[in-house]
Formats: C-alpha cells, structure tokens, sequence
C-alpha cells in the first residue's frame, strides 16, 4: 500500500465531502465548510530569561460561527502548523454540533515545545498570544480552551491578560479556567468520563455487557486516566495500556487507584510492578473487546487496523484513525466511534463553564455530572438513530448528521438558498 497523506487538512476535507455527497447536498456546502471563515496568524515576540527575545509564530482559526460564538482548544507544540490549525478547527464545528452545544469551531496553537520554555518565558508567551489575538477573542465571539502543550494555570494567565485590555470580569472568554478562578467542576474529569459513557452504550447496542468487557488504552494522561477510572467504576477492565516504547499487560486487569499512586513516586507507569511490560507490537494483537486510543494523531493507521484484534474502537484522542486505517477497519468490521462523539464531554462541560460564567452562578459536582451524562447519552442516541436509518458508519453517521444540522441554520440565516 503506498504511505498515506496524512495533512490534517486534507484528511478534514475529505470527510466533509463524503457526508456532503452522503446527503446528496448542493456544491456550495461543502464550498461553505472546507475552509475555515478566518484564520489569523501572529508572531509573538517574548523575552527571554536570558535577555534575549525570541519570536513564536502563532494562529488562531474560526472554521464556521453559524451556531454561536466559536470553541477551541489552544495548542503549544513543536508540529502546530496553520493547516493543523485550520483543521482542529474544522472538527470542532462538527463537535459542537454533535454534542448539541450552542458554538462554532475554532482552534489556535503555538509552534513552540513548551517544556523548553521556564514558567516565566510560558507565562510571557501565554499573555503575548492574547495580546496579538485580542479583537478576535470574546466571550461571544471565540472562547478558547487548554489543548495539548496547555492547561487550567495557563488560561489562568491568558483570561488575565484577557481581562487586563478589556477592564471587565468576562471570565466566559476562556473555558478550562482553574476552579478557583471561574472554572467549572466536572471540568477536568469531563472528556475521560465521556469517553467511559460512549463506550459503554455502544457496547450495550453490541448486545454486550460492560462486565464482561475488556479494555486496552492507548495513552494515561488526562484522558487516558479518567477513562480508565470511569470505565473501572462502570464495571469494565482494563487489561492493557500502550505507553510511548512499550505497554503494560495484566489480564486480571490494571487498577487505577494504584496506577496513579505509582505514578505520583515513580514518573512513568512502565515499570509498573502489578502488570507485564510488554512489546508495542504484541500489544496490538492483545485479543481484547475494546481499545480507546487516548494519546496522539495518525495512532491507527493501515498497518495496526491490520492487526489489531478487538471488536470496538472509541477514539478518545483527537484524529487517532487515519483514512486508510478506518478503511481497514471497516472492511473487518470494527466498530468505530468517531473522536467527534467520542471525546464531546470536554466541549460539553467547556459549554457549562462558559454559561455559570456568564450567570456568575456555579453548579455543584453532582449537576454538572448529572447534566454531562444526560448530554452525552443523547448525542449517542441522535448519532445511533443515523447510523440504523442510513446503514452508514458512526463516523459517516457524525458527519451527515452536523453537516445536516449545519445546512439547515445556514440556510435559516440566509447564507445559502
Ligand atoms: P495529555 O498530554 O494529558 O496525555 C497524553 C498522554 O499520551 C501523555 O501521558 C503522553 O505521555 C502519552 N503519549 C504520547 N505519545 C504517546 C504514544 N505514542 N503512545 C502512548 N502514549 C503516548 O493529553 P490529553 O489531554 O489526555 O489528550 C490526549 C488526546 O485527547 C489528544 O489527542 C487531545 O487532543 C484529545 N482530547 C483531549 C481533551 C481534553 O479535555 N484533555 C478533549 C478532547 C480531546
């Protein structure tokens, strides 16, 4: 098989024209949909804890604001590139949609390896990003969040700057915010614990029961780790889980308390005392029923779709299948639920942040759980009732199912006939 392109954009794009044609839709749609409405690209300089100054090139893109105001993470990574950008953008247009929440799609990210940078030079580049981005961020005009590379204490410095310019508390201008800080309960353990949730009714729709069901992760990070809590709190094991070199195998299943516990003394979990530490390459073919990548892009492709044996995939990461490897998978009849579903609870308590932000009114941990779960199940629902109607894929099904929803209110607001 020839190497695959994996430009993100194009990947993005080549998904927006299956479900447009799917849907039998006129050109322009997806004309409308394959490029972001803007994208911004900045240059940051920052000064340097040795005096000197070093610039960082930064972008902001808003795919599609037909719904509402545009949601997105901001990545800090060495890879970020504009057609990156544009296409995180593009997914989470369709995000939103499927989670059901009032926004449009948007992204931003830094080329930079944050780890390189001291919290000082961090702290500096943070506010640099707001300051260049200002006019186009807002509470009701594009709210970003933490991505890969960023977190609570980082959109803590960035709502600051924020607030700074603009003399006013809209805190509502960035989701993922510290709690302390107007940031929302459930905010952290959201997209782990949603990814449980999708796992488990789709396993139900299988005619299996969570039980009997075991799990291999790829990834124990943020959404790694509360996947595996949740999934171990519903009743299902995790037998496996595949680290950066190697994985850890306990068939008896891997506890997540005392997986945790260990990381706080030793950094890594592979050497983790109560599993096997096992070859990549004999991971892939663990004979399990589900596997949750839950770490990087472009983690399945032609090759490991070939080879791995498990009977459900939830894609907790964002864009962890490439176009080949979901054909692969496909054709061997392995369930996929896509990340748009999949990983939707980070947008929806991101949603419920912004409005206790804009209300100055906090929920308690119980209401925000309560109102994630009842979300979550619902997106499942309206997405399962698309795949039985049209005998398409959850992946198809995602797309055609936003795209539909996107068509319509730009048709209520004139943009096309
Ligand atoms: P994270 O940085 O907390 O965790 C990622 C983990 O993956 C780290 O522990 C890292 O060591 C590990 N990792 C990196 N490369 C790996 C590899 N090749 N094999 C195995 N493990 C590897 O990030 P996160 O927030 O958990 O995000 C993970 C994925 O989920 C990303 O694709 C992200 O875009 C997506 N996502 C995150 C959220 C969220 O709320 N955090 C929401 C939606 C989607």
């Amino acid at each position: 098989m020839e190497r695959e392109i994996l430009n993100p954009l194009e990947n993005a794009q080549l998904q927006i024209k299956k479900a447009c044609e799917a849907l039998n839709l006129h050109p322009s749609i997806y004309k409308l949909l394959k490029e972001p409405k803007r994208l911004v690209e900045i240059s940051i300089p920052v000064k340097m804890d040795d005096g000197s100054i070093e610039v960082f090139k930064g972008y902001r893109s808003l795919h599609n604001d037909a719904l509402g105001p545009g949601k997105g993470g901001i990545r800090f990574h060495p890879n970020v590139t504009a057609d990156e950008v544009k296409a995180l953008s593009i997914w989470m247009t369709f995000k939103g949609c499927v989670a059901g929440v009032p926004f449009g799609g948007a992204k931003g990210g830094v080329t930079v390896d944050p780890k390189k940078l001291s919290m000082t030079e961090l702290e500096r580049l943070a506010r640099g990003y707001v300051r260049e981005l200002y006019d186009y961020l807002g509470e009701k005009i594009d709210i970003p969040a933490p991505d890969m590379g960023t977190n609570a204490q980082i959109m803590g410095w960035m709502i600051d700057e924020y607030m700074n310019i603009s003399g006013k508390s809209d805190t509502g201008t960035f989701t993922g915010k510290p709690i302390e800080f107007g940031g929302s309960k459930g905010r952290v353990e959201a997209t782990g614990f949603g990814v449980a949730i999708i796992a488990r009714e789709t396993i139900k729709k299988l005619g299996l029961k969570m039980e009997n069901t075991t799990f291999t992760l790829q990834g124990f990070g943020n959404v790694g780790s509360y996947t595996a809590k949740y999934v171990q709190d519903m009743g299902g094991k995790v037998v496996g889980i595949a680290l950066r070199d190697c994985a850890i195998y306990n068939p008896k299943g891997l506890d997540y308390e005392d997986m945790v516990k260990h990381l706080k003394t030793n950094k890594n979990l592979s050497n983790y005392p109560k599993a096997d530490k096992i070859p990549l390459d004999e991971f892939w073919e663990l004979n399990v029923d589900v596997f949750i990548p839950a770490a990087i892009e472009n983690a399945i492709d032609a090759e490991i779709a070939k080879k791995i044996n498990v009977k459900l995939i939830c894609e907790g990461a964002n864009g962890p299948t490439t176009p080949d490897g979901d054909t692969i998978l496909k054709e061997r009849g392995i369930v996929v639920t896509p990340d748009i579903l999949t990983n939707c609870g980070g947008v929806i308590v991101s949603y419920f942040e912004w409005v206790q932000n804009l209300y100055k009114h906090f929920w308690f941990s119980d209401e925000v759980v309560a109102r994630q779960e009842v979300a979550m199940v619902n997106a499942f629902n309206d997405i399962w009732d698309v795949v039985e109607k049209y005998k398409v894929t959850f992946r198809e099904a995602a797309y055609m199912s936003s795209i539909k929803k996107l068509e319509e209110v730009m048709r209520l607001r004139g943009w096309i006939q």
